[in-house]
């Protein structure tokens, strides 16, 4: 039976670890950092999303202010709104919730941040940032990944790693972070042949493709760490649940160890915008970064 990544108790243990920083800054340059989100629209998931990231935000001493704007803000009022908060001192981490509602170029949105305190690490110089092997601002949700791994594994070094998903936020990240860390990597996709194959070679299994069940035991090498991303939620009768990509029983059987949905990698990626918006503070002022 595969052992269970508990991504609640480390992202717990995180954020402890980020409030005493916090602390430490406070004490030694007067200094809070300070986090802001911007939502626009009334998208019930990002509202909860949002509402998270600031409690947690506030819970680590860090200084949040969310900006919510009406869903009939126009393209040229949220960069007016991106550019007043890149010119605030007192700001060090923006974050604009996505999806953003569908008149508005979320692309144009994202490069108009400024890239030092671009704490989600989706605006290109940070992504060529990462490419390069030079990293600074780490997009949260693989960043998460990466830190239940080397708490997991003590070397990743020569591993097969085989990353389900190429999306911008997770997957073609993640994929540039197990390189990193001299994985041979695969990236797998919808036009992915023969997929069980694929990943059946894998030491390393990340998935986020948004399907439940997708991944099945005999996809699994014996003893395989296998990280869960996807969040679905399935309705069964009258009932409502949270479910990975993975068919966690299953699997579980013949994995060295797995993340649970919920509970695994989704705890890691609020912790690890925490983590960014102090990396972002200490860049910007020339401290050291925090391990
Ligand atoms: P996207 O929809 O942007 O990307 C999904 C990827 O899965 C695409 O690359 C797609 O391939 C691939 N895919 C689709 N079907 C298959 C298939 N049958 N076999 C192999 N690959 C397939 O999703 P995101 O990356 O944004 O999110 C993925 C999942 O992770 C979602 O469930 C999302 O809710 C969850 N998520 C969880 C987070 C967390 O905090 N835990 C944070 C972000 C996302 P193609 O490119 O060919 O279309």
């Amino acid at each position: 039976m595969a052992e269970l990544i508990n991504g609640k108790v480390f992202a717990a243990h995180l954020r402890a670890q980020l409030k005493d920083y916090v602390k430490q800054l406070q004490r030694q340059h007067q200094m809070v950092p300070g986090l802001a989100v911007v939502l626009v629209g009334d998208d019930a998931a990002s509202q909860i999303y949002v509402r998270n990231k600031h409690r947690q935000a506030l819970e680590c001493g860090l200084r949040p202010a969310t900006h919510s704007l009406p869903s009939t803000t126009t393209q040229g009022e949220l960069l007016d709104v991106v550019t007043q908060l890149n010119a605030n001192p007192t700001i060090n981490g923006i974050l604009v919730q996505l999806p953003l509602p569908r008149h508005i170029d979320s692309m144009a949105v994202l490069n108009a941040i400024d890239p030092d305190k671009d704490v989600d690490g989706f605006h290109p110089i940070n992504v060529g940032r990462l490419t390069l092997g030079a990293p600074r601002l780490i997009p949260c949700t693989p960043l998460g990944c990466l830190l239940l791994l080397h708490h997991h594994l003590d070397n990743l070094s020569g591993l097969e790693a085989v990353v389900l998903g190429r999306s911008n936020i997770v997957g073609k990240p993640m994929a540039q972070l197990l390189l990193a860390e001299h994985c041979t990597v695969t990236i797998a996709h919808s036009r992915t042949r023969n997929l069980p194959a694929v990943c059946r070679r894998a030491d390393i299994v990340v998935t986020a493709v948004g399907q439940p069940g997708l991944v099945q035991a005999d996809w699994i090498k014996p003893g395989a760490t296998v990280l869960d991303v996807g969040i679905n939620r399935v309705t069964e009768g009258d009932q409502t649940r949270l479910v990975g990509d993975v068919d966690f029983a299953a699997v579980a059987e013949v994995a060295g160890a797995i993340t649970p949905v919920p509970g695994g990698v989704g705890p890691m990626t609020i912790a690890c915008l925490l983590r960014n918006t102090v990396t972002a503070t200490c860049w910007q002022q020339g401290w050291p970064i925090p391990e």
